[in-house]
């Protein structure tokens, strides 16, 4: 039993709150705070209605590493899960370190000022955390996350050894809205626009934005156009599974969604630098995000699935082998469950899962990890008990080129 604080109070915050009150026998107290604090407390007034649990709300600006530490001496948590937005990691990381407490992510650290996302300034963090005798679990929402929690169970039961790795992500819901990105818009935004990469043969590949797609079939959903992005699982996957000759990231978007995406990069809607307007600089992003629908409240009417997976080629006793594992969620049911939709869910869900695997202690070692580094079982376990259920198929045709075959 263990006191928790989660902060970070938008669409996947929501998430986190209501699954881990819903288990009060693993998070036996919940302190769940974010800039706005009004945020917090409506989360907290619909666990109480829905699971009829209390949960303690407050104000913070995780920017700051002097308020952190307060709230968290205040507070003691035995660890802290950050769902803010990637450009507070470290602020929270150092006020971790600070107070004594564990640390959990959903994503990758990334500057304000450039779009660029890398582990190397939370792996920089490995010497002071495991000195410290802490933990700090990087990347556990779906993807990042589950897909390498996806592969290093592959890695375990499946292959002797892993070659291709095509991360496939749908989502194939529709919200209604003309326009809306379904986690915070600034920092989805500044992902898809980057130019794509992919790993080949020991070296990065470059690619120019969304340059690369073709449809991919997708269980229960049918084919959608998938592209290829840089996604920031890549970076650390490659590293922990040397064996991979290519590692891949698609994602699909509906005609719709790119039009729209293409004019506000060509008005320079997207731009992250700042511009002077009536006598103030703004950053046109940030703006955009202030006019574009909250993630959070995508919820209500959202129809359809995501399905998101790993597809894989390798050897198994001196044959080859195929391997497709995957979940696939249903923004309905998930807005039923806990009035979110389902890219918050399958973020939120296995953030609560991580934290369950550490402080039960299945998982809980000082140092800086990866989630692929850890014991793939007792996660796998809890995704079906806890709302993604998994399916896999072993020695299905999988639709990528592979070189042996060229
Ligand atoms: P939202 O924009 O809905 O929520 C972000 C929350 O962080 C808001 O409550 C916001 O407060 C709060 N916040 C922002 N800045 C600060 C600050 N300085 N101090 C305190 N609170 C702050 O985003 P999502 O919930 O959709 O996403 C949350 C995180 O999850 C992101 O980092 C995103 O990248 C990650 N994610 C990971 C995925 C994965 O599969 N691994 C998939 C989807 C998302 P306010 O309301 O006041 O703005």
């Amino acid at each position: 039993m263990s006191k928790i604080l989660i902060i970070g109070a938008g669409g996947v915050g929501h998430v986190v709150a209501h699954k881990c009150a819903a288990l009060p026998d693993v998070f036996s107290e919940i302190l769940l705070a974010s800039r706005t604090k009004s945020k917090c407390d409506a989360i907290a007034s619909s666990i109480k209605t829905r699971l009829d649990e209390t949960i303690a709300t407050a104000q913070v600006d995780a920017d700051k590493v002097p308020e952190l530490v307060s709230l968290i001496r205040d507070f003691q948590p035995a660890m802290v899960i950050n769902v803010v937005l990637p450009y507070q990691d470290l602020t929270i990381m150092d006020a971790c370190l600070e107070t004594g407490v564990h640390y959990l992510d959903t994503a990758n650290y990334e500057p304000r000022d450039v779009a660029k996302f890398e582990y190397r300034w939370q792996w920089a963090y490995q010497d002071r955390f495991t000195q410290a005798g802490l933990m700090a679990l990087l990347g556990c929402g779906f993807d990042p996350g589950v897909t390498g929690v996806f592969t290093a169970y592959a890695q375990k039961h499946i292959f002797d050894e892993m070659h291709y790795l095509d991360i496939v992500d749908c989502n194939a819901g529709d919200h209604g809205q003309a326009f809306a990105t379904n986690f915070n818009p600034e920092i989805n935004i500044r992902e898809i626009t980057q130019r794509g990469r992919y790993w080949e043969d020991g070296e990065w590949q470059e690619t120019e934005p969304l340059s690369v797609h073709k449809p991919i079939e997708y269980p229960d959903i049918g084919a959608r156009e998938s592209y290829l992005l840089y996604h920031e699982e890549l970076e650390s996957l490659v590293k922990n599974f040397p064996s991979l000759k290519r590692a891949r990231f698609w994602m699909t978007f509906g005609e719709n969604y790119i039009k729209h995406l293409e004019v506000l990069q060509n008005v320079g809607m997207t731009r992250i630098d700042p511009v002077r307007y009536q006598g103030v600089d703004i950053v046109p992003l940030q703006f955009l995000k202030a006019v574009l629908p909250e993630p959070a409240s995508l919820g209500e009417n959202y129809e359809g699935q995501t399905s998101i997976g790993c597809q894989i080629k390798g050897v198994k006793d001196g044959r080859d082998r195929t391997f497709y594992i995957y979940n696939n969620c249903d923004h309905a049911e998930t807005y039923r469950e806990v009035g979110a939709q389902a890219v918050s869910y399958t973020t939120g869900v296995p953030a609560m899962i991580g934290a369950k695997q550490m402080l039960s202690g299945n998982w809980m070692r000082p140092g800086v990890f990866n989630v692929e580094e850890l014991d793939p079982d007792p996660f796998m376990a809890d995704l079906n008990a806890y709302g993604l259920p998994w399916k896999a198929q072993v020695d299905v045709p999988l639709p990528h080129e592979y070189a042996e075959e060229k």
